[in-house]
């Protein structure tokens, strides 16, 4: 199978440079699926995980939404923050995790509840990619 070439930058670099099999996401707009040979898009991304097949092998990015950029051959991805599993500190991200519970928990204007709910996602999407390591 000819492979497709995938690239995720975020801010501070780039995070992940390979070629794959197949990638899968979720776009805001519902999952995705893409191989080599895609029609070209952009899709704005949500909190979640990036899915990457090369063989038997599979590999998880989490991301902080951002966009995704379609080629033929080539897929980027730019995105706020993105970390490969083996570079989640779990502790980290459990901390964070309890931090936003607490925040959701109290009594709060309707734009730290939005914040604290961003952070409670982009936590649980940390734990739930480093579990794929
Ligand atoms: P925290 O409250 O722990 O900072 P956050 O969700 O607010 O979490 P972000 O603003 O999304 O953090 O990310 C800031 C920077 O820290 C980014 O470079 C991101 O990749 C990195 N980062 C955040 N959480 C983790 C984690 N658990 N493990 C590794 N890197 C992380």
């Amino acid at each position: 199978m000819k492979t497709l070439h995938v690239s995720i930058v975020t801010p501070d670099g780039p995070v992940y440079d390979s070629e794959v099999d197949m990638l899968s996401t979720k776009a805001e707009s519902g999952e995705l699926g893409i191989l080599r040979g895609h029609i070209p898009m952009v899709a704005p991304l949500q909190i979640g995980a990036v899915r990457l097949n090369k063989g038997s092998e599979t590999e998880y990015v989490a991301v902080s939404g951002g966009f995704l950029e379609v080629r033929p051959e080539k897929v980027t991805i730019l995105a706020q923050t993105a970390e490969r599993s083996e570079s989640i500190d779990i502790a980290r991200a459990e901390e964070a995790k309890h931090r936003a519970e607490d925040r959701l928990q109290g009594k709060q204007d309707a734009v730290d509840f939005k914040r604290a709910e961003l952070a409670l996602k982009r936590a649980m999407n940390r734990i739930d990619v480093y579990s794929h390591k």
